[in-house]
């Protein structure tokens, strides 16, 4: 989708002329007659504010319908609730940590039976899949070594055996990658991230392929009741505004810092997929209309959680903290914040080594941001000279 429609698709409002959708703050909605309204009868059911976030989410993804929740675990766990005991996933082995233990720690002891795989190598799927898998689970690109999937081979093996393919699209925003185009059924996102995208808020949001699907997913948003506040709906209609040209000067700054961080002496590994030398670099460049993300994983060649502190406390423009997709760069050091939680044997597997760090490249200059993270590299050198002496 254009800016141009994106930022057209956002309605204004027929009541009054109002450019901006306006925040609906009510629970409950007058009728005429028992029965009998104007389409709105409980703030839980539905509201005209987070409708119109709806509707324009549905024409970012190309999809039937969507559906905003309070955070994207809530949109996460509407979905898993459309399954029942018995039923199994195959999913993304470095799924994210929230939807990890969400999984495990809710949805296994109900009866769910889920096997993680890595989906990167389409033949893995095939070989994990049964007569009683439901959802094949992805993350393309992942968290934090943004291993890229393929989604379109994967869809084609969820087909053949009646499953769905459900995407978590929240890196590549829908600016840059586009699943139910590719075969996928279902696709979340956390809007917290790139499509809320100044840090303000957390949301979450489905999108479905069929109307099938929509009314699963809509019974269980009224049933269950996770939905998103009028305020936040209205705050996250305010982001999409602007998602195309954020994410695009965040591709932009990720790939200039990526290249910077390849040149580094003291960096090890550089993880981001629009560098030739990353291993999913060619399925990347065709699934994601060219467009690589904002986001970025390097190792030090001091592979200590110490020289990583050092590093993660001395930048100036990348803040320390969780999350990611704002216009403000931030910085994290997954070991110890986003995968604590994860067992170090567990991390290593994944390429999650003591070193690592995370970036998310805001829309500062990236002149700034290289020079930002080359001071933090002389902190790094110069403490390491202390000890030495
Ligand atoms: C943050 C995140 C989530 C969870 O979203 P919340 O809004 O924090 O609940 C899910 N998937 C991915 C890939 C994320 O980055």
């Amino acid at each position: 989708m254009s800016a141009t429609k994106i930022i057209h698709s956002i309605p204004s409002d027929p009541l009054t002329g109002s450019i901006s959708v306006p925040v609906y703050q009510t629970s409950t909605f007058i009728q005429d007659a028992p029965g009998v309204n104007k389409g709105y009868d409980y703030a839980r059911s539905n509201n005209p504010t987070r409708k119109a976030l709806e509707d324009v989410v549905a024409g970012l993804e190309g999809g039937h319908a969507a559906f905003a929740f309070a955070t994207g675990l809530a949109a996460i766990d509407a979905v898993l609730k459309t399954l029942k005991s018995g039923d199994e996933i195959v999913a993304v082995d470095d799924i994210y940590g929230g939807a990890y233990r969400l999984f495990t720690h809710v949805y296994e002891k109900l009866g769910l039976n889920i096997k993680y795989v890595d989906t990167t190598i389409v033949e893995n799927v095939a070989n994990a899949v049964s007569s009683k898998t439901k959802f094949i689970w992805i993350e393309s690109p992942t968290n934090p070594t943004l291993k890229v999937s393929d989604i379109k081979a994967i869809a084609n093996i969820a087909k053949s055996i009646n499953a769905l393919l459900v995407v978590d699209n929240t890196f590549a925003s829908p600016i840059a990658q586009q699943p139910l185009a590719l075969g996928a059924d279902i696709v979340i996102h956390s809007g917290t991230k790139y499509i809320g995208g100044h840090s303000d808020l957390v949301a979450g949001l489905v999108v479905t392929k069929t109307q099938e699907l929509s009314e699963q997913i809509k019974f269980i948003q009224n049933a269950s009741g996770g939905i998103l506040g009028p305020w936040d709906c209205f705050l996250t209609i305010r982001g999409i505004e602007t998602l195309d040209i954020r994410y695009r000067k965040q591709c932009e700054n990720a790939q200039k810092v990526a290249e910077f961080l390849l040149k580094c002496d003291q960096v090890d590994n550089v993880y981001f997929p629009g560098l030739t030398a990353h291993k999913n670099h060619e399925i990347a460049k065709r699934q994601q209309n060219g467009l690589f993300g904002g986001i970025i994983s390097f190792t030090l060649k001091d592979d200590t959680v110490a020289a990583a502190n050092v590093f993660v406390t001395n930048t100036n423009y990348f803040k320390l903290a969780e999350s990611l997709g704002g216009v403000k760069s931030l910085l994290c050091h997954p070991p110890q914040m986003t995968h604590a939680s994860v067992p170090r044997e567990k991390r290593l597997q994944t390429g999650i080594k003591d070193s690592l760090i995370r970036l998310s490249c805001g829309i500062e200059e990236a002149e700034d941001l290289i020079k930002d993270l080359e001071s933090a590299f002389k902190r790094v050198a110069s403490k390491k000279l202390v000890q030495a002496i």
